[in-house]
């Protein structure tokens, strides 16, 4: 693999932006290596500055479940552009992608569009808060909601590969009504209710856990907290900035047959543009100004450009159901790499739903924070740069999830798994 202009990029990016980055995870430190500069991307494929092409697996860390720079979306973002690009004042897109949400989520009646996932955190955050009158927020360990000050406690991938497992900058007062549970612990969760009862205004989780790879936690797990926040009159915020139009339409949710009280989107909604979400129940979304009294703003929220993006991506995939067909290739794919590994003796456990999984390189469950950080990220970092040698680009950390688009043919998996038998571990 040609590695030049890369190294070349990236040395000139380290002179003006901090560490060469504008996302901690893209340098590349996880996995000891330097990082690529993409060019250009189509469909399943990513062309770096050197001219390497790569099957992409990280697909943008999410969002791009359609592959990247799919017609129809490009088709309808240039129309939009075409009347300008941000007013400040509202459009009919925005109710449009609301509708589509509301039609998507049984739990949603409205939503708010914001600009990132973590701003929709944020929001729900001080939703829940100023709705319960309530301060105390359960988190559980390893879950990541942005980089949101009070969530940035044990808050995964980004910064458990950069081995800090908070952040400085961050005054303890900020922290001090964030209450940690391990993930898959119910027991863990009764106490905190048992020691905070009145005081919990929301459990916020991922329902299905990406950020420390994935972990798919059993139904009765999501149905324990959903019983608790009731018990306790607090609020379950479900964050499926990852899950939500990934593994279902109706996101991890309907899988589960759950219904939080909020729930918080990003990634795919705005189709490779910056977006985030924020929905639930009218009777809790009504105390957003300036309906209510918690406050919430943005200059470039709803902004045409990506809701139209989003919009268009939402509508193929409602369209198309590609759910039924991503999952079957997945599962065979997930298959094909544990018997190949297996072949190996490599230690190994995958975890999977829907398009989404992580080759964790333990053979024991990964079910917590705990049982991931039992990984050989040696080995990862190893499997890592073998395979981006081979045109296989996977995420550049052993605590990340690994996503396949409409875009991805058998022919990539196959080629993938051909890389995959040459590596050595
Ligand atoms: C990516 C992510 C976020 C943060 O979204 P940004 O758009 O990066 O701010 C929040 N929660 C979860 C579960 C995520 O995966």
């Amino acid at each position: 693999m040609k590695n030049t202009k890369n190294k070349r990029l990236f040395a000139n990016a380290k002179k003006v932006i901090p560490g060469g980055v504008n996302s901690p995870v893209r340098a590349f430190n996880a996995v000891d290596a330097s990082p690529i500069f993409i060019e250009k991307a189509k469909g399943q494929y990513l062309y770096d500055a050197d001219g390497n092409k790569y099957i992409d697996y990280c697909l943008s860390w999410g969002p791009m479940i359609l592959g990247h720079a799919n017609k129809d979306v490009l088709a309808s973002v240039k129309k939009t552009m075409a009347n300008g690009t941000s007013y400040g004042i509202p459009t009919e897109l925005e109710t449009k992608l609301a509708e589509k949400v509301v039609a998507a989520f049984d739990s949603i009646d409205k939503v708010r569009l914001v600009s990132s996932g973590t701003e929709a955190v944020m929001t729900a955050i001080r939703l829940a808060r100023g709705t319960t009158g309530r301060d105390k927020i359960v988190k559980f360990v390893g879950c990541y909601h942005g980089h949101v000050d009070h969530m940035l406690v044990s808050a995964g991938s980004g910064l458990m590969t950069l081995g800090s497992p908070s952040s400085p900058g961050v005054p303890k007062d900020f922290t001090k009504h964030t209450i940690l549970v391990p993930y898959n612990d119910l027991d863990a969760l009764k106490k905190a209710f048992a020691k905070y009862s009145d005081s919990i205004a929301a459990v916020i989780v991922e329902p299905v856990a990406g950020n420390m790879g994935t972990i798919v936690p059993p139904k009765s797990f999501l149905k324990g907290i959903s019983t608790l926040c009731k018990k306790n009159k607090s609020l379950l915020i479900f964050d499926e900035v990852i899950c939500g139009f990934r593994l279902a339409y109706g996101g991890a949710q309907t899988i589960f047959g759950i219904k939080p009280d909020i729930t918080t989107l990003g990634k795919i909604i705005g189709g490779g543009f910056p977006i985030g979400a924020i929905g639930g129940k009218a009777k809790i979304m009504n105390n957003l100004s300036p309906n209510g009294a918690v406050y919430q703003a943005g200059t470039l929220s709803g902004n045409p450009v990506c809701v139209s993006a989003g919009l268009e991506t939402l509508k193929i995939l409602k369209t198309n159901n590609p759910y039924p067909k991503l999952e079957k290739m997945t599962a065979a794919f997930c298959t094909a790499i544990s018997e190949t590994l297996t072949s190996k003796s490599v230690p190994h456990t995958i975890n999977r739903i829907g398009s989404m999984f992580t080759l964790f390189f333990t053979d024991e469950p990964v079910t917590d924070f705990a049982s991931a950080m039992k990984c050989d990220t040696a080995k990862y970092a190893s499997y890592f740069r073998q395979m981006l040698n081979a045109g296989i680009y996977l995420p550049p950390s052993q605590f990340e999830a690994n996503f396949i688009s409409t875009a991805h043919k058998k022919t990539d998996l196959n080629k993938t798994i051909a890389a995959l038998k040459k590596v050595k571990l």
